[in-house]
């Protein structure tokens, strides 16, 4: 292996290693996607329910409304049958003002009822409408939540496969160098560990490296961690990540 092979086999890992640390960062934000879509869907349940809930109530005052006419139809019947049994005028008066008023009481009921039927047919019809706009819009939903799914596996697919490549390039890393690198990648919260001169900077804190160690870096005879951030520094030309030649 040649001078600059070990640190190149170096850079090829950090290179997989900040790959595969951007799709762990969007491992878990894609998830994210989907919480907006949670409340559109639970939004969209409670509309139901509340559609759903008018129309039921007209529903419930039909059978209300039938019932009453039922019941006071029955009184009816027998205050008509008690008639023949009443002896005294005013009782026999008395009994038909009663069945008058329940008569009345009951037409009402009957138009209250026809009423209901019209207005049962149009609550239906809008309920239906609700209903089919509901489910595309949940569909739409669905469709979308499984892309996200799908972008998610991608990205998990990918680490894996980078995760894979990883351990056998880290293999080939020596291992004081191994350390050194997975030293300054914790102490820096990730990011780069091994960054090139920029100029005569330093291109992971933007400080200036001194003269005599930039020739060095240029020379390739030394390696050189950066005064200020630590960070391990090479000249770029020596080195091209992925680079066919050695
Ligand atoms: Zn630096």
């Amino acid at each position: 292996m040649g001078r600059y092979e070990f640190l190149k086999t170096l850079l090829r890992l950090q290179d997989l290693d900040l790959q595969i640390e951007s799709l762990k960062a969007r491992e878990l934000e894609i998830p994210k996607q989907k919480s907006k879509f949670d409340i559109r869907r639970k939004r969209l349940a409670e509309e139901l329910t509340e559609r759903e809930k008018g129309y039921k109530a007209f529903l419930f005052e039909q059978r209300e409304c039938e019932v009453e006419i039922e019941q006071k139809q029955g009184q009816i019947k027998k205050y008509d049958q008690q008639l023949y049994a009443v002896k005294k005028n005013d009782e026999y008066l008395a009994l038909l003002h009663e069945i008058d008023m329940l008569k009345k009481q009951v037409s009402l009921k009957e138009e209250r009822v026809i009423a209901i039927m019209v207005e049962l047919d149009d609550a239906k019809a809008r309920l239906e409408e609700d209903r089919k706009r509901i489910d595309a819009e949940l569909k739409e939903i669905d469709r979308q939540c499984s892309m996200i799914d799908a972008e998610l596996a991608e990205a998990v697919r990918e680490r894996q496969r980078l995760e894979a490549e990883r351990g056998p390039l880290a293999g080939q890393v020596k291992p004081e160098l191994l350390n050194k690198y997975k030293r300054i990648r914790t102490s820096k919260g990730n990011g780069p560990a091994v960054v090139p001169l920029n100029g005569e900077a330093c291109s992971g804190c933007h400080m200036r490296v001194p003269p005599q160690i930039v020739n060095e870096l240029l020379g390739g005879s030394q390696q050189h961690v950066c005064n200020y951030c630590g960070r391990m520094l090479y000249d770029a030309d020596h080195y091209s990540i992925g680079g066919t030649e050695a």
